[in-house]
């Protein structure tokens, strides 16, 4: 089932999730759920938070579909290492037609569970390190224009209440 993508500013985007302790069919559904959302907006990462759940629960695929192997369920996922920095274009589908450069590390080290509750780590670099800490920053209810400057976040908010007295936000 295709969910909802909500839009910034609604405040469930900024409300940090909740860790997830069971780990059943509903969830399992949920995540089904999420990898249907997002290829259906062509996106490679998604948190709960941008359908409205402020739970712990991201998905990734840098492939968007073409490979299942690319296929990433993170459950209460940590960075657990960052080293280097990256300074690359970012988008998130709560911001639709707002792209930007912020500064990330270049690489990560992730911790977080799988459908069943176990626990992995994986590493990331360039996009996946991006796309990992952009969508563990959504669990937090943190948002990508908060990690740009100043300057750049009035820019693009003066740019989304145009949009917004527009009607085509
Ligand atoms: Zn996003």
């Amino acid at each position: 089932m295709i969910l909802k993508i909500v839009k910034y500013p609604e405040p469930v985007l900024q409300q940090a999730g909740q860790e997830i302790t069971e780990f059943g069919d509903e969830l399992r559904q949920f995540v089904a759920d999420m990898f249907e959302t997002m290829y259906a907006s062509q996106g490679i990462g998604l948190a709960a938070q941008q359908v409205g759940v402020p739970k712990r629960v991201t998905v990734i695929d840098l492939s968007q579909g073409q490979d299942p192997a690319q296929k990433l369920v993170l459950i209460n996922p940590k960075v657990i290492h960052r080293e280097g920095k990256q300074y690359e274009e970012e988008g998130c589908l709560s911001f639709p037609e707002i792209r930007e450069k912020v500064s990330r590390a270049a690489r990560v080290k992730v911790r977080a569970q799988n459908e069943k509750g176990e626990w992995f780590e994986l590493d990331g670099d360039e996009l996946l390190a991006r796309a990992f800490q952009h969508e563990i920053d959504h669990l937090d209810g943190v948002l990508f224009i908060f990690r740009m400057s100043a300057l750049k976040r009035s820019l693009n908010l003066r740019k989304i209440r145009k949009l917004q007295s527009e009607g085509k936000w």
